[in-house]
Parts: C-alpha cells; sequence; structure tokens
C-alpha cells in the first residue's frame, strides 16, 4: 500500500487554516543554538517532522517561521544534535486554541 503524501499534507494544510495565531512579533519562542551544526545535519528531520512546517531549509540556511508553531513540542525530540532552544511563546502570545 503506497501513502499519498500529498494527500495527507493537504489534510493537515486544512486542518492548520481553522488555527488562530497572536504573533510575537519581537521576539521568537524558537531558536537554532548553532547554524553551523545545521549545516552539518544530513537529513535535517526538523524539515519534516514539525507538523506546521515551521523549519524550512532553503538558501543553505534553517529559516524558523516561528509564527505557524502548533507548540506541539516535537522539534525538541526531532533535532538529533540537540541544536534547538524551545519554549513556549511569552503569556498571551501564541496559538489560540478555539473551542467547540
Ligand atoms: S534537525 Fe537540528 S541540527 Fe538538523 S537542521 Fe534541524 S535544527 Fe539543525
Ligand atoms: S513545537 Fe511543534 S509545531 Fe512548533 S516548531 Fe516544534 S514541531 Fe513545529
Amino acid at each position: 500500500m503506497s501513502i499519498d503524501t500529498e494527500k495527507i499534507r493537504a489534510g493537515i494544510e486544512k486542518e492548520l487554516y481553522v488555527n488562530k495565531y497572536n504573533v510575537d512579533e519581537h521576539q521568537s519562542h524558537l531558536r537554532v543554538k548553532d547554524p553551523e551544526v545545521c549545516n552539518k545535519c544530513e537529513d535535517k528531520p526538523c524539515t519534516y517532522l514539525c507538523p506546521a512546517g515551521v523549519y524550512v531549509w532553503e538558501s543553505g540556511q534553517l529559516t524558523v517561521q516561528y509564527s505557524g508553531c502548533l507548540e506541539c513540542g516535537s522539534c525538541r525530540f526531532a533535532c538529533p544534535h540537540d541544536n534547538l532552544e524551545w519554549g513556549y511563546p511569552r503569556g498571551g502570545f501564541g496559538m489560540v486554541l478555539k473551542m467547540g
């Protein structure tokens, strides 16, 4: 049985669309400790394990699009080099959960 990754991704995108965020424009709650470590990181699992696609490898560097973070914490365990500093957004910022 083959896995239709495009279909799965489309389903995730659809679900993400209903989330709301109060973005902290001044401070990221996610930080790469040492960009050089990312350069040498072979598989860059953060770029495909994050459900929100926060980590993107482009033009030879890792960008962290923290505004879409779901605060699930998966990336803390995904990085094989312990190269991510993770925290929750400051009080009042981050994902807004809708009830009902
Ligand atoms: S998994 Fe860790 S070391 Fe590798 S690219 Fe991502 S943050 Fe950098
Ligand atoms: S906490 Fe979850 S959603 Fe946020 S960057 Fe890490 S893996 Fe992605």
